[in-house]
C-alpha cells in the first residue's frame, strides 16, 4: 500500500487522533519523516486506556505501525511508554517488537505526552515554534490511533468503538471499549457507576480534561477517560475558577517570582513563553504587546503553572486560556524560524508523576483498572458530526443502518466521514445523528 492509498483508507475509516483534539490522522502522512512515534505515554494521572489497549492488543498496534512505515518508507517506529507502564507490561527499553518497531522508555514525569516534549525526549529534536512535528522528521500518533489504522488495514473496519478509562472516586476503576456516541448516563448505568454527592465528571485527565454534564454528554472518538472527582480536589477547583476573577487575582496578587515560568515545560524546552509576563499584563497587554500575547499559543495547557508552581493561588493557565481563545478566533498563532534552545535546567525541573497526582488531589484515586468489556450492548447512540469540520448526513431520517455504515460524509478540507456504531434507526438532529435500536433489534 502506498501513501495515498493508506491516506484514503484512513480517511474513509474515519480515523482521527484518539488522544487529543481529534485531528484527522490521514493529514499527518506527509513525506519527510524518518520516525513514527507511537504515543503510549498516558500523560495524565488516573488514565489507563493506552496501558490496557497495549496489554490486550499490542500485536495489532505493532501491525498498524508497520503499515504506516511501509506506506511512507519510514525506517523506524518507537513505542513510547513510561517506565511504570513498561514494568506492568513487562517491556524493556530497546526491546524489538518487530524489525522496525522498538520500545522506547520515557521517564515517569508530567507532561511526557505533550507532543513537543515527547519528540525531544525520544529523538533529541526540537520543533520550531508554531511548526509541525513533520518539520523535525517525525509523525506522532496515539497508540489507539495506530490500533485503528491496523483495524482499517487488516479488517477494513471503521472507527465505531472507543477505549476509555472510567475512574476517580469510585470503588473500582475500569477500562471499556464501547460504541462511539454512547450516552455517558447509559454507560454509567451499564457499569453501575454512581456519582457521589459533591462530585463532578471530567472528560479527559484531571488537569487538562473538562467538566461535563453526564446527562447530556456522549462518548466521542477522542474520549480517553471519564473521571468522577470531588469538587474539593485541586484538579476540580482550578476548573471551577471564574476566568474574570482569575485575571483580577493575577493583576493584584502576582509578586513576579517567575516560578510559573521556571517550571513551565514548554519554556524549559526553549519556547519563548513566559507565563509570569502574561500574568503581569493580564488586562492591558492585548493591545500593547502582540508578540507577548501570541506566545500564549505555545502553551500546551498542562496546568503546572497554576496547580503547583504558583504560591499565590493565581492561575496563569486561566489567563493564558483567555488569550488563546481570543487568538484562535482571529486564527493567529506564534511562529518563528529560530530553533528552541533547551534549558540546561530541564532535566532537574521535570515534575515527577507522584508529585503531580498529589498536587491535583487525586493520588488516592489512582487504581489499576480491570478490563470490563468490549461486548456491551447499548440501545441508543448520538454520533457527533465532528470532530473538526462537520460533514453532511449521508442517510435519511428514519433510515435503517448497520454498524459500520457511513452516516455522514466528510466535509471539504480536514474532515472524515462518520459511521454507525450500532445498528438501528436513524434520527437526524442538529450537529449529530441519533441511532436507536428498534424493539425487535433489542430482542
Ligand atoms: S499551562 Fe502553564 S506551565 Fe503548562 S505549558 Fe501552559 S504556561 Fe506552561
Ligand atoms: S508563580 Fe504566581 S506569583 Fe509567581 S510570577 Fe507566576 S503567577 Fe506570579
Amino acid at each position: 500500500m502506498n501513501t495515498e492509498e493508506l491516506k484514503q483508507l484512513m480517511r474513509e475509516a474515519g480515523i482521527v487522533g484518539a488522544g487529543g483534539a481529534g485531528f484527522p490522522s490521514y493529514a499527518k502522512l506527509a513525506p519527510g519523516a524518518d520516525t513514527l512515534l507511537i504515543n503510549g505515554s498516558e500523560c495524565e494521572p488516573l488514565l489507563y486506556t493506552d496501558y490496557m489497549l497495549l496489554k490486550k492488543e499490542l500485536p495489532a498496534v505493532v501491525e498498524g505501525a508497520a503499515a504506516v512505515l511501509e506506506a511512507l518508507s519510514v525506517p523506524r517506529a518507537l513505542l513510547c511508554i513510561k517506565q511504570r507502564t513498561a514494568g506492568r507490561l513487562r517491556l524493556k527499553d530497546g526491546e524489538k517488537l518487530a524489525p522496525s518497531v522498538t520500545v522506547k522508555l520515557l521517564p515517569d514525569v508530567y507532561p511526557m505526552g505533550d507532543e513537543l516534549n515527547l519528540i525531544y525526549e525520544t529523538t533529541g529534536r526540537t520543533v520550531k515554534p508554531g511548526g509541525l512535528p513533520i518539520s523535525a522528521g517525525v509523525i506522532v500518533y496515539n497508540a489507539e490511533t495506530v490500533y485503528n489504522i491496523a483495524m482499517a488495514v487488516k479488517k477494513q473496519r471503521k472507527v465505531t468503538r472507543k477505549w476509555l478509562t472510567i475512574g476517580g472516586d469510585i470503588p473500582e476503576a475500569i477500562v471499556v471499549e464501547v460504541p462511539v456516541g454512547t450516552p455517558v448516563s447509559d454507560l454509567f448505568a451499564k457499569y453501575s457507576v454512581t456519582i457521589p454527592e459533591g462530585s463532578v465528571v471530567i472528560d479527559g485527565g484531571p488537569s487538562m480534561g473538562k467538566i461535563i454534564d453526564p446527562e447530556r454528554a456522549v462518548v466521542t472518538k477522542t474520549t480517553k477517560g471519564l473521571l468522577i472527582l470531588p469538587e474539593t480536589a485541586e484538579a476540580v477547583q482550578s476548573k471551577l475558577l471564574d476566568p474574570a476573577s482569575s485575571v483580577t487575582r493575577a493583576e493584584t496578587a502576582c509578586c513576579q517570582c517567575t516560578r510559573c515560568t521556571d517550571l513551565c515545560p514548554r519554556a524549559l524546552l526553549g519556547y519563548p513563553i513566559e507565563p509570569h509576563k502574561l500574568v503581569r499584563t493580564a488586562k492591558g497587554a492585548k493591545k500593547l504587546l502582540p508578540e507577548l500575547i501570541l506566545s500564549a499559543t505555545l502553551c500546551c495547557g498542562c496546568g503546572i503553572c497554576s496547580s503547583i508552581a504558583c504560591c499565590q493561588g493565581i492561575s496563569p493557565k486561566a489567563v493564558i486560556d483567555g488569550c488563546k481563545t481570543a487568538l484562535a478566533e482571529r486564527k493567529l498563532r506564534f511562529r518563528s524560524d529560530s530553533a528552541p534552545r533547551v534549558s540546561p535546567e530541564r532535566e532537574y525541573r521535570m515534575l515527577p508523576e507522584e508529585r503531580w497526582e498529589q498536587a491535583l488531589g487525586v493520588a488516592k484515586f489512582d487504581k489499576i483498572p480491570v478490563f470490563r468489556g468490549d461486548d456491551a450492548d447499548f440501545a441508543r447512540v448520538e454520533i457527533p458530526l465532528g470532530p473538526g469540520v462537520p460533514g453532511k448526513p449521508a442517510v435519511q431520517d428514519g433510515a435503517h443502518v448497520e454498524r459500520g455504515d457511513k452516516i455522514a460524509e466528510s466535509a471539504e478540507g480536514l474532515s472524515v466521514p462518520q459511521h454507525a456504531s450500532i445498528g438501528g434507526t436513524v434520527t437526524l438532529a442538529a450537529g449529530k445523528i441519533i441511532i436507536e435500536r428498534t424493539r425487535s433489534e433489542k430482542e
